[in-house]
């Protein structure tokens, strides 16, 4: 949204050009109706009109200001360029020739910047918030000049501050101090003129409610811009308003883009055999799940549910799910020995074991019980992380041998 298109129409651009497609457009008018080349009165003048919007336009910060006010932010505070110049600078400047020319514009406000934390499932389906923001703006009373017969300092011209000069001993000292004819304001307003509203301070403060819209699908990191609706002040721009979108972490889903992650429980009988598992999704739904017999869902299996990840924006499409596979293993002595070899009808047969030849067998190891405390921490002296044999007391591995 540009506040108005004039000058993006005198170049035949559209205000969403990008800087080459600028200078493209300029380079050709320039050429076409410079007065060297063509020496109608017209000519020159369309030639002032382009190289005008030019010289606004390849300024990012007067394109900034021209996008958010329109030609009426660039008249004030010397900023030079519109109206009353030939061109001339601007056009050797843009074919090699020629000075710098560093135009000063009215200052621009800060920006307020906040985070606005959103839980995954506010992402997905989008939410309205409502912000409430305490700002200062102009007086509408006095239009934010302070009151009438306002008069420019004459001691600071304007700045509300001034250079004093004092004599310290053999030095002579040179400082800035605010302003005592006109308290630091800039300007000296006679107190029977001065502004009830806002005593001559020129801004008020004022409570708005803004209206934050996440979109759905919307991403941590994404920014919702108010421009201009930061603190107003006299001459100065005001900044913009940023909301920047965060993501609460979710204790079910992880996301990545518009993909969804989700860890999913399966019981080993259903994981061998089939059958259903469910669980709730972002979106409120509950997804049941058939899990067909016949495949078998190993541990850490992923499968991909299409179109059930993140709305992706302004695409009207979805994301996908990836689910992973956690199998939940029956705990010990689920089944008589004798069940158990019910198993060995049903599983494929155990792999034969396979021991190199010539090799010395040791067959009298045990596997034991990992103990958090036992088994970690100290391994061997020298912290290589090895059992050391010197040092058997010490270093306990996790599988121990019997002595021989
Ligand atoms: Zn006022
Ligand atoms: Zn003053």
């Amino acid at each position: 949204m540009v506040a108005e298109t004039k000058l993006y129409d005198t170049l035949g651009v559209s205000p969403d050009a990008t800087p080459s497609q600028l200078k493209k457009a300029y380079r050709k008018l320039a050429l076409k109706f410079h007065p060297d080349k063509n020496s109608s009165p017209e000519a020159a003048e369309k030639f002032k009109d382009i190289t005008s919007a030019y010289e606004v336009l390849s300024d990012e910060r007067k394109r900034q200001i021209y996008d958010q006010v329109g030609e009426e932010g660039l008249s004030g505070g010397g900023m030079g360029g519109m109206g009353g110049m030939d061109g001339s600078d601007i056009f050797s400047q843009f074919f090699g020739f020629g000075g710098q020319r560093e135009p000063q514009g009215p200052k621009k406000g800060k920006d307020i910047k906040h985070t606005i934390s959103c839980t995954l499932q506010e992402l997905y389906k989008g939410r309205t918030a409502k912000l409430a923001l305490n700002r200062t703006v102009l007086c509408k009373s006095c239009d934010g000049k302070g009151g009438k017969n306002v008069k420019r300092c004459s001691t600071c011209n304007g700045t509300g501050m001034k250079f004093v000069t004092r004599q310290m001993g053999p030095m002579i000292q040179r400082f800035q101090t605010t302003c005592d004819v006109c308290n630091g304001e800039g300007d000296i307003i006679p107190s029977k003129d001065r502004c009830q509203v806002c005593r001559g301070k020129k801004v008020n403060n004022e409570r708005k409610i803004l209206e934050v819209h996440i979109n759905p699908g919307m991403k941590a990191g994404e920014k919702v811009v108010f421009h201009g609706e930061s603190d107003q002040y006299p001459d100065t721009i005001p900044g913009d308003v940023i909301f920047v979108v965060d993501q609460k972490p979710d204790d079910k889903f992880t996301r990545k883009n518009d993909d969804l992650y989700y860890e999913a429980k399966i019981d080993l009988l259903t994981a061998l055999a089939g059958g259903e598992i469910g669980f709730k999704h972002v979106n409120g739904e509950f997804l049941k799940l058939e899990m067909i017999p016949g495949e078998v869902i190993s541990p850490n299996k992923v499968k991909v549910i299409e179109g059930k990840g993140m709305p992706i924006q302004k695409m009207g499409d979805y994301g996908n799910l990836f689910v992973k596979f956690t199998v939940e293993f029956p705990p010990d002595h689920f089944a008589t020995d004798e069940k158990l070899k019910d198993l060995e009808k049903i599983l494929p047969p155990r792999p034969k074991l396979n021991v190199p030849r010539g090799v010395e067998v040791d067959d009298s190891c045990m596997l034991v019980d990992y103990d958090p405390i036992k088994h970690s921490g100290r391994r061997g002296h020298n912290g290589s992380g090895y059992y050391d044999e010197d040092e058997e007391e010490e270093g306990q591995p996790g599988v121990q041998c019997a002595q021989q």
